[in-house]
């Protein structure tokens, strides 16, 4: 099978709320998304979403002609192509989108999901309802756990940290709401919150907003109230001493690595001891990064826990780890023209079997979605006023 051509389609949608975090409390719910489309002479197309075009078109030339049964060579090609800026950034993104699309098709010509491509025994990966939900009122944010913890979860992120005492109240009502999915009740109370680990596993992700001298306090201030399962980005991402600090001054593991780029930049992470768990993203230069970074962790004895994705298409990868922990899952509708053969139950994403990635595709809906908005500014969210230097409650 030989790939004939790459295309791309911009689209813009809404989620069902807002999404927001320390950097951005207030929240946005307009986002913009690229659709990429591999076609080959066999007629199968592998589909991805994610880079921009120019990006996209630059590294056609390395694709187009070749076997997607080669996904890794070409991941190889690709990433040495860029090798004088680095593979970092938005490249990164069109790189990644590039080779999940191949994986799609790679298993799509074996007839499997991609699961089993990848070499996973069961399709299914333990799942941790996330927020992303800074702006969300606290009965929002419990009707949301409740949710999920009617689906069996018993793992939860919240997103915090420009203000202790609204955490709290906040990891309180996380905590209420998946206490009641623990199966025999050994949830305890959010008062009496029972000794980490055990379920409910509470989480909280500062974004990177603090430094490590103001991330120290803030999380032993809040350890005293309630056993923390990780914190997440509780410094910089390239703060490998800073990360290293908190974790040794802190009772909750650190997780960190979503926002890097390159499978090696995890490398000094690991060998400064930063990160008690780290996090395979898509943004890790594809699915092959990601396989790359959750064997790097394996060799240091560190499990992975893997980023959120639309549909939890990434629990393809998940379930395939030998290390893996547990699969971030936020609800909200996201890049709805297409829907993933999974299902959250028992606590857990639930793969299918339908070849690939398993994504329904409504080309008619990509229509609709294609046509941009009257008005749009970035769509990211940016760092915000006193990130690392001096915290801002979420007032000023
Ligand atoms: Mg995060």
């Amino acid at each position: 099978m030989t790939v004939t051509a790459i295309r791309t389609k911009p689209y813009w949608y809404r989620t069902d709320r807002p999404f927001a975090d320390a950097n951005f409390p207030k929240g946005r719910q307009e986002w913009a998304g690229l659709a990429v489309f591999i076609d080959t002479d066999e007629g199968l197309t592998g589909v991805s979403i994610g880079g921009n075009e120019a990006g996209i078109e630059s590294l056609a030339p390395l694709v187009v002609g070749k076997d997607p049964a080669g996904v890794r060579g070409i991941w190889k090609s690709m990433v040495d192509q860029v090798f004088k800026g680095g593979n970092r950034g938005s490249i990164t993104g069109a790189i990644a989108a590039i080779d999940i699309a191949l994986w799609d098709l790679k298993a799509k010509a074996a007839g499997w999901p991609l699961w089993k491509l990848l070499g996973a025994s069961e399709p299914r990966a333990r799942a941790y309802a996330s927020d992303i939900g800074y702006c969300l009122s606290d009965d929002e944010l419990r009707s949301f756990y409740a949710r999920m913890a009617a689906r069996g979860v018993t793992a939860g992120k919240l997103k915090g940290g420009l203000d202790p005492e609204r955490d709290l109240r906040r990891l309180r009502i996380m905590y209420e709401e998946l206490a009641k999915a623990v199966p025999g009740g050994r949830g305890g109370s959010p008062d009496r919150p029972t000794a980490a680990p055990i379920e409910p596993l509470i989480c909280l992700d500062s974004n990177e907003y603090w430094n490590p001298k103001q991330a120290i306090p803030y999380i032993r201030t809040l350890e005293r109230e309630m056993p923390l399962f990780w914190v997440e980005e509780p410094a910089d991402r390239w703060d490998y001493e800073g990360l290293a600090r908190v974790s040794r001054a802190v009772e909750a593991q650190v997780a960190t690595g979503e926002n890097l780029n390159d499978p090696k930049e995890v490398v000094p992470l690991l060998t400064h001891g930063a990160a008690d768990v780290l996090q395979p993203n898509s943004g890790h230069s594809g699915i092959t990064g990601m396989l790359m970074i959750a064997d790097l962790a394996y060799g240091f004895n560190i499990p992975v826990a893997v980023m959120n994705s639309p549909g939890n298409y990434l629990a393809h990868v998940a379930a395939a780890l030998p290390n893996h922990l547990m699969i971030e899952v936020v609800d909200a509708g996201r890049d709805n023209w297409f829907t993933v053969d999974s299902r959250i139950e028992g606590g857990e994403v639930v793969l299918g079997d339908r070849p690939g990635l398993g994504w329904q595709i409504d080309l008619e809906k990509l229509e609709e979605l294609a046509v941009p908005p009257a008005h749009h500014d970035a769509f990211n969210f940016g760092r915000r006023k006193g990130a690392g230097i001096l915290i801002h409650g979420e007032a000023r």
